[in-house]
């Protein structure tokens, strides 16, 4: 849809993302979408992780708050890690409250003598010190939600669930076998898998079960979102989220509406704010632009030599961290798979690693014969080959969604947030992929491969997969939800 009529191109919308990598791709997809339909844009920014800037020169640049000397320490966070990511969240919302009040008023001000009058801030969800600013300048914020409404709803339901126990009952199981355990590699133990060859029938059913309140998860999804309960300090960031969410103007979602319905009539009922699911936003732009790390492309020759759904896409996301020792399950579950793969591999992704060296003996012989590995790939573009077969992914969304469009069956390996909930909604829910869900072990690892890549099982994967595929294409045609729901946003946010 482009409405660029010269009414609107007066208008102007402050967009604010989160500086990592899976919050700046859909917030500079959501600007490109409304520059399209003709809103001028002003995006804010810190220098940290601002690599992506120069590829947008339609749009206004503005730096804030890296002047401020109580957040230099950002510039020395890395994103390397849910502990990074976490650190810069809960720093930039501590102290940011200045410098956007005093940027947001001066840019307020002139645009009152330029006839271009700012509209409303879009700021991604976990910006919740933004609300206040907002409301103190009488700008209407709108959020942008970057993960799904599902997720959205469980970290909503976080109190809840604690006041049910359901923390206490995951951490006690935890800690219980910890205590009760002489093996030291328990006590490093964050997955039930390890958990489970401690030994305790009755804990690990208790894990299987589902949450009552919330059926598409098990009791298990909770402790992988790597939360203790409401008073550890990311259910406080979470906590503010929602508060400050509800009490903004409305919500942009990067979903669509077939995906998710029972959650969007929770979403109305919760939040009753305008909720706008407008998603993939990645169909209208693609993410490239907004890449912090450059892609290679040298592997396109090897792939395009490849028999059609034969090779594994294998990524885990701009911020997770693996243990060295998972990464020998994940190589040597790989190489028994006998499967075809492109593997990326962020430098850093191992921790204690610069890069790939802890591979084991003889793994880079098979790469070159079936496989490649990069530090960065254009993703978008290997999930739309047609020698793609399926994707091994941590679940973030933004990965999700990508392969969700291009109808390629998934492995998924959260590793927290809400990467476990996308992962239980894929496997149990859409049925579109396999949850590998008992940790790193390699016989686990080749045998979920070769399910998804060459077993019977593998078709039903494939063809839900691809009736997926085609609902989010009508979304976006002319009647189409998304397409429809679009056109409501651009005029809610003309008549603000
Ligand atoms: N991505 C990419 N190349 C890669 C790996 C990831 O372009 O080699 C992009 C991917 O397409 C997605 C984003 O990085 O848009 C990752 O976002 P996601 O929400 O999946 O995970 P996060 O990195 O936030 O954990």
């Amino acid at each position: 849809m482009d409405n660029s009529g010269c009414r609107r191109r007066r208008q102007r919308v402050v967009l604010f993302p989160i500086p990592f990598q899976g919050h700046i791709n859909p917030m500079l997809q959501l600007a490109n979408i409304l520059h399209s339909n003709g809103f001028s844009i002003t995006i804010l920014h810190t220098n940290f992780n601002s690599a992506y800037t120069s590829n947008y020169p339609h749009f206004t640049f503005r730096p804030i708050l890296d002047n401020d000397p109580k957040i230099n320490n950002l510039s020395k966070l890395g994103s390397r890690g849910a502990g990074d990511i976490l650190s810069g969240v809960v720093l930039l919302n501590q102290y940011g409250d200045e410098s956007l009040r005093q940027e947001l008023d001066q840019m307020l001000m002139a645009s009152k003598q330029e006839q271009e009058p700012i509209v409303c801030l879009i700021t991604d969800a976990l910006w919740y010190f933004t609300q206040s600013v907002a409301d103190s300048l009488k700008l209407p914020r709108i959020v942008l939600r970057t993960s799904s409404l599902l997720c959205f709803l469980v970290f909503a339901s976080v109190p809840f669930l604690d006041d049910q126990g359901y923390f206490k009952q995951v951490n006690s199981l935890f800690d219980e076998e910890i205590i009760d355990s002489d093996l030291k590699n328990i006590i490093l133990a964050s997955d039930e898998n390890k958990f489970k060859k401690a030994g305790s029938s009755k804990s690990v059913k208790d894990l299987e079960e589902r949450v009552l309140e919330i059926p598409v998860l098990k009791v298990k999804d909770i402790s992988k979102m790597k939360i203790k309960g409401q008073t550890d300090p990311s259910a406080k960031i979470l906590a503010n989220m929602v508060t400050q969410t509800k009490a903004s103007s409305g919500i942009i979602w990067n979903s669509f509406k077939e995906l998710e319905e029972l959650e969007l009539e929770k979403i109305h009922k919760e939040f009753p704010i305008p909720s706008f699911l407008i998603g993939p936003f990645h169909k209208y732009f693609p993410a490239s632009f907004s890449s912090l790390l450059k892609p290679d492309r040298s592997f396109f020759t090897w792939l395009d030599e490849q028999a059609p759904n034969s090779v594994l896409y294998i990524s885990f996301g701009s911020a997770s961290q693996m243990e060295k020792q998972d990464f020998m399950e994940v190589a040597h579950g790989l190489a028994s798979s006998k499967q075809k793969f492109l593997w990326v591999m962020r430098e850093g992704f191992v921790k204690g690693s610069e890069w790939i060296e802890g591979l084991p003996d003889g793994f880079l012989d098979l790469v070159g014969e079936r496989g490649r590995i990069v530090k960065w790939a254009p993703q978008q573009e290997v999930l739309a080959h047609r020698a793609t077969g399926a994707f091994w992914t941590h679940s973030g969304w933004n990965s999700t969604l990508e392969s969700i469009c291009e109808g390629v069956p998934m492995i998924c390996s959260p590793f927290w947030g809400d990467q476990p909930i996308n992962a239980r909604f894929i496997s149990d829910v859409l049925k579109v992929g396999v949850y590998l869900e008992n940790g790193w072990e390699r016989e686990e690892i080749e045998g979920t491969i070769r399910r998804v890549m060459v077993e019977e099982e593998r078709e039903g994967i494939r063809e839900r997969a691809m009736c997926l595929k085609e609902k989010v294409n009508v979304s976006l045609m002319k009647g189409g939800s998304s397409y429809e729901s679009l056109g409501s946003l651009v005029g809610y946010i003309s008549s603000l």
